[in-house]
């Protein structure tokens, strides 16, 4: 798992222990995420929006897209060709393999193992998001997530923006007796912060525990805050719930967070990988149609003309390939 790590976590900084006021957050609703084909037509799982934790529930976040993980083929690594958005960011993260990305700004480049690339998309940009030609032709490991986050009505026409986050900005923290690393990708925990600048407070973290490990993890009272099983199983919050890879929870109220990782393990899932996301609720009405996320219909409406009309930007000439449009 190439993911950035530490060769020994017992020299990072670590998690303090919690406070006799701790509160254990309990599991509000939990999903295993469903199955679909995305973009080209490449397998996700998506624990939201789903039908146990919908849009008002994953507030401030609007969809989780599981990527993998997968051995490609060769001939077989799919992506999403070229689309609008408008609204809100799209969070990639690549733990294993690269994505290639492009937009019509003129932007682009390679998200590769460990990597984050933050887009606002606010007021519209086109992108497409596909794998490597080399991925394409030799086949590979593939796996990551794609995150989308909400913004508030007064940010939903900012100018759109990029943080390539690399791997080696990302801010590692080890837990509180050193079996758990934690990379804090952005926004803040436990006094630590993150690279990825975030509009609303917002905090996303990927763990990765050892067999056994325990641990109890400091997290904003304010925050809504929803985990997912990237690989492994493991127990999750105040009532020791197992969950599995795949699975995704609405946690409920509370201040810290505790997790505690199976000891059963294999060679293919030789840890339990976490993905914990924390974020103040934004709390407006969502109008959403496909890659557009607004407050109104009638804002949906104008996306759709505005993109027509090219007013979110165009395919960049040289782009245009029969498989493209
Ligand atoms: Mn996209």
């Amino acid at each position: 798992m190439p993911a950035v790590t530490h060769p020994n976590w017992l020299e990072l900084p670590r998690l303090t222990a919690p406070t006799a006021q701790a509160l254990d957050r309990p599991i509000e609703r939990l999903v295993t995420a469903p199955s679909l084909l995305e973009g080209a037509g490449f397998p996700v799982r998506r624990p939201f929006p789903s039908h146990e934790i919908g849009f008002r529930n994953a507030d401030p976040f609007l969809l989780l897209d599981h990527l993998g993980a997968v051995e490609y083929a060769p001939g077989e690594a799919k992506g999403a060709p070229w689309h609008p958005h408008r609204g809100f960011e799209t969070v990639t993260y690549i733990i294993d393999g690269v994505m290639q990305h492009r937009d019509s700004q003129g932007g682009g480049g390679l998200i590769t193992n460990g990597a984050t690339q933050w887009m606002t998309a606010g007021s519209g940009i086109l992108h497409d998001e596909l794998p490597t030609e080399e991925l394409v032709r030799t086949g590979g490991l593939f796996h990551g997530i794609q995150l989308w986050v909400n913004l508030p009505s007064t940010l939903k026409w900012t100018p759109p923006r990029y943080q390539s986050l690399e791997s080696h900005y990302v801010t590692l923290i080890s837990s509180e007796h050193g079996d758990g690393l934690l990379r804090i990708i952005a926004g803040e925990l436990n006094g630590h912060k993150g690279p990825g600048v975030t509009w609303t407070p917002v905090t996303v973290v990927h763990a990765t525990l050892n067999p056994g490990a325990h641990l109890q993890i400091p997290w904003p009272q304010l925050f809504n805050t929803l985990i997912y099983i990237l690989s492994g199983s493991g127990t999750v919050g105040s009532a020791r719930v197992l969950m599995r890879e795949g699975q995704g929870a609405q946690m409920g109220p509370g201040n810290t967070i505790t997790i505690t990782a199976s000891t059963e393990c294999s060679d293919t899932n030789p840890t339990m990988e976490v993905l914990l996301l924390g974020g103040q609720p934004i709390g407006e009405p969502i109008a959403s149609y496909g890659p557009f996320v607004m407050n109104t219909h009638a804002e949906i409406v104008q996306a759709f003309s505005d993109y027509q009309e090219g007013r979110m930007g165009n395919v960049p000439a040289q782009e245009y390939r029969p498989d493209s449009l």
